[in-house]
């Protein structure tokens, strides 16, 4: 999987993903990331990529050019998926991480200032996705989440202890919430560990863990169920 994100804060993205499983991706080819700043395209003689609203009001707008020269320098691989991070977009989930880690390539639009011009929006045609009903200061935030959760849904991208498969929302827990976890001491200020959990029945435990995963769901995600 190729990442390529455009945004004014590489630094932002570089430093996440040099550090733990995102780095080990990369380290063993699963994922490629690279970052692409459009203040390096701008013709502006002083590297503008934003200037003011027409019609007046608060806040820089990014500009198309920058932006357009931008992504057109951007080499594209058949399946590829272009995606602007706006608060506006459709909200991303789960099924949409396990949808797009079916590409081969991810770019990714970060936004930043009071948003974009839109005429970016209209004329690069990408898939808009926001990561939830609040307002972020820039899209390097919700750029990561998408690069980090589409990631662990890849072949070879979590070491063979982890895996996506048990995870909430999952597939294998039916898209309910993941069970809880124990582990040593047996008991800790008074709350033990489950006796279930110790007896090595592997139906009983795995019976145990489907039954705490749906009682989960019921009282913290109902709308899950249906
Ligand atoms: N004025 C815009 C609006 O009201 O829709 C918000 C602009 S926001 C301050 C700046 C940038 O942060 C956006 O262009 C977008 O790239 C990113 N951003 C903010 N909230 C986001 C969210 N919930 N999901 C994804 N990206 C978000």
């Amino acid at each position: 999987m190729r990442y390529d994100v455009i945004t004014l804060f590489p630094e932002i993205i570089e430093g996440y993903c040099s550090q733990s499983i995102t780095k080990r991706g990369a380290q063993k080819g699963v994922i490629e990331i690279n970052t692409h700043n459009p203040r390096e395209f701008s013709l502006d003689k002083h590297k503008r990529v934003d200037d003011t609203p027409y019609g007046g009001g608060e806040g820089m707008v990014l500009a198309c050019q920058p932006i357009f020269d931008c992504f057109e320098n951007i080499e594209k691989k058949e399946n590829h998926e272009f995606i602007m991070l706006t608060p506006q977009g459709e909200k991303f989930n789960q099924k949409l991480a396990v949808e797009l880690s079916k590409k081969e390539q991810i770019i990714l639009l970060c936004g930043h200032y009071e948003g974009f011009d839109e005429r970016i929006r209209l004329g690069l045609k990408p898939r808009e996705i926001s990561i939830g009903d609040y307002v972020l200061t820039g899209g390097e935030l919700g750029a990561l989440v998408l690069i980090d959760s589409i990631s662990r849904n890849l072949e070879n991208y979590l070491g063979k202890d982890l895996s996506a498969h048990n995870d909430s929302f999952s597939e294998g827990l039916n898209g309910l919430l993941e069970y809880p976890h124990y582990t040593k001491p047996r008991e800790y200020r008074g709350m033990a560990v489950p006796e279930v959990l110790l007896n090595g029945n592997h139906k009983e435990i795995e019976n145990f863990r489907k039954e705490e995963s749906l009682k989960r769901t019921k009282t913290r995600r109902p709308d899950l169920l249906s």
